[in-house]
């Protein structure tokens, strides 16, 4: 996470193309694409499937509604024939059309006869709200009940009377109840003189009601709040079988799409302000429409579980998906987290690192590689540490290292005053040795007396080749006057060590000079002065020597 962060901290642009991103994004679009668009398909298929059942289910039970209402309709012209056949009637109508004089009592006594039959019929038939009787000419002659208004004839009554023999008037509501009351009309005719008037009556579609009812609770959608309702030719409800408890707004609402249009289901919001699908069936012969509707959440609530049940198993799937996916990458994105930052190690030039190999997959083999690789370089840099600190003759420390070790004994008798010696060991006549024997035969003399220094040196001392025949040693922990034994030691060993060289048993002796270090060395050079100085004191002295340099606060 901490590299991650670092990484996006120095390159923003990863945040978008870093791997895991890429891992996540693709991730999740190989799982979120083929779900929405098969999801989506099934969705489609399943509302069209269910819509096309429905508009049949509907258009099944509004034709059965259809046949209801025709065969209501004719019933109701048939009873009424039946009444306008009455002798009573086509007696008292003929009389009233003869010619008479004003305030003829006759007239009145057929109205009066008329009445007392129209109310005869309307007291075996409760459902008949109102009875009249019109002449030839359309006016009315009586009503009954008389203490209610009468009523008019539609327009085109006539015309009606002349295509199909009665007359079909609209639903229309009145009265404190406002049950609708259907108008019909047939001819009153006489045995041998033509029409003699129009029967009519106002009809309460009770039993139509009925039906329907009975209608809609045969179909399945019981109480689901399907409607099936009878509109008029201006679309208003005229009858609806779920029973007539809609209020004022209710009556007034009208089906909003033009009525001869219809052949499927639309989409519509009902008088309720619900949100219904509906079917809309002309009624033949007439300018009715049967209205059918059902709720739409109704309707797609078991879509709508199932698509929002898909929903959720999806994004659980993607959730799934996601995390395998940030799991993967983060297994990619650590190893190379740590590649990465050891490979920056290793350029700041810190070469003890090592990465940690815990798989066996190819990131595990690049970090094989690069420990193999950084070993390498490890052994590169120090085998050129060496060469570069190491006196290729003799194998001893160089001229630079003992310079270096000597500054860092300087610094270290400098605060904390541990004391320590220089001895400058010269090989007396070195020249003549070389003269003698030749160059080859001299190096061979170096590297014997070097191993032979270097055997008679503690462990903590430094001796190395200073120049040429020159050596040097420090002494630590020492002071002037045991350097001197010290050096006393080396003389006599060296002077008594037989050398053979080619053959010939050779003795070699040195001149040693013995310095202290002292407050005020503050460099080398100080220090390797007075010791050189000593040097040549004893080579000055006869040679086979060692002399130990005046201290100076001794000397003051
Ligand atoms: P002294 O007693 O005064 O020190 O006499 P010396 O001959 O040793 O002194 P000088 O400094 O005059 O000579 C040093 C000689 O050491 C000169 C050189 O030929 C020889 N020499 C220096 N380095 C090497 C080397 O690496 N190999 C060989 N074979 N000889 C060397
Ligand atoms: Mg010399
Ligand atoms: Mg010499």
């Amino acid at each position: 996470m901490g590299f991650v962060f670092r990484t996006w901290k120095r390159y923003p642009a990863m945040m978008l193309t870093g791997i895991r991103n890429r891992i996540l994004v693709f991730a999740i679009l190989a799982t979120l694409l083929p779900s929405l668009v098969l999801g989506w398909m099934y969705f489609q298929q399943s509302r069209q499937a269910l819509l096309d059942n429905t508009a049949r289910e509907m258009k099944a039970v509004a034709s059965q509604a259809e046949r209801e209402i025709l065969l209501w309709l004719k019933e109701q012209l048939f009873e009424l024939r039946v009444f306008s056949g009455s002798y009573l009637l086509s007696e008292a109508l003929e009389s009233y059309r003869q010619p008479r004089a004003a305030e003829d009592v006759r007239s009145e006594e057929v109205v009066n006869s008329l009445g007392s039959y129209l109310s005869l019929v309307r007291d075996q038939y409760s459902y008949y709200r109102k009875l009249l009787v019109f002449d030839n000419d359309g006016q009315l002659i009586v009503h009954e009940p008389l203490d209610e208004p009468g009523a008019l004839l539609p327009p085109d009554w006539l015309a009606q009377l002349g295509e199909k023999r009665a007359v079909l008037g609209d639903f229309h509501r009145e009265g404190s109840d406002g049950q609708p009351a259907l108008m019909l009309g047939v001819p009153v005719a006489s045995a041998n003189d033509g029409m003699l008037g129009v029967l009519a009556v106002e009809v309460q579609p009770l039993e139509l009601e009925k039906t329907l009812y009975s209608l809609l609770s045969e179909s399945e959608n019981r109480g689901s709040g399907t409607r099936l309702m009878l509109v008029d030719a201006r679309g208003m409800v005229v009858l609806d079988a779920a029973g007539g408890s809609e209020d004022e707004t209710g009556r007034k609402w009208r089906v909003p799409f033009p009525r001869n249009d219809v052949r499927d289901l639309i989409r519509y919001r009902n008088s309720q302000g619900k949100d219904v699908v509906g079917l809309l069936l002309p009624v033949s012969g007439s300018s009715w429409a049967v209205l059918m509707e059902k709720p739409r959440d109704y309707l797609f609530a078991h879509i709508e579980r199932t698509r929002n049940m898909a929903v959720l198993v999806v994004a659980g799937i993607v959730a799934m998906i996601g995390g395998i996916a940030w799991l993967l990458a983060r297994e990619i994105i650590a190893p190379l987290g740590e590649l990465t930052a050891a490979a920056r190690e290793v350029a700041k030039g810190n070469l003890d690192v090592s990465i940690r190999v815990r798989r066996k997959d190819e990131l595990g083999f690049a970090s094989t590689v690069f420990n193999d690789m950084v070993g390498q370089l490890r052994y590169s840099r120090e085998r050129l540490e060496k060469l570069s600190t190491t006196d290729f003759l003799t194998g001893l420390p160089n001229r630079a290292a003992i310079l270096d070790a000597l500054s860092g004994m300087l610094k270290r008798y400098q605060r904390y005053s541990r004391v320590f010696s220089l001895l400058m060991i010269d090989v007396d006549h070195f020249k003549s040795i070389n003269d003698k024997y030749g160059h080859v035969a001299g190096d061979e003399v170096l590297r014997h007396l070097a191993s032979m220094l270097r055997e008679q040196m503690r462990e903590v001392d430094v001796i190395g080749r200073y120049g040429g025949e020159e050596f040097i040693a420090l002494l630590d922990e020492t002071d002037g006057e045991s350097a001197l034994v010290v050096a006393e030691r080396l003389r006599t060993e060296i002077a008594a060590l037989g050398i053979d060289i080619q053959g010939n048993p050779t003795h070699i002796t040195v001149s040693i000079g013995i310095a202290e270090a002292e407050q005020e060395d503050k460099s080398a050079d100080g220090l390797i002065d007075r010791a050189d100085k000593a040097m040549y004191l004893a080579k000055q002295n006869g040679r086979n020597r060692a002399e130990l340099a005046g201290v100076s606060r001794r000397d003051s």
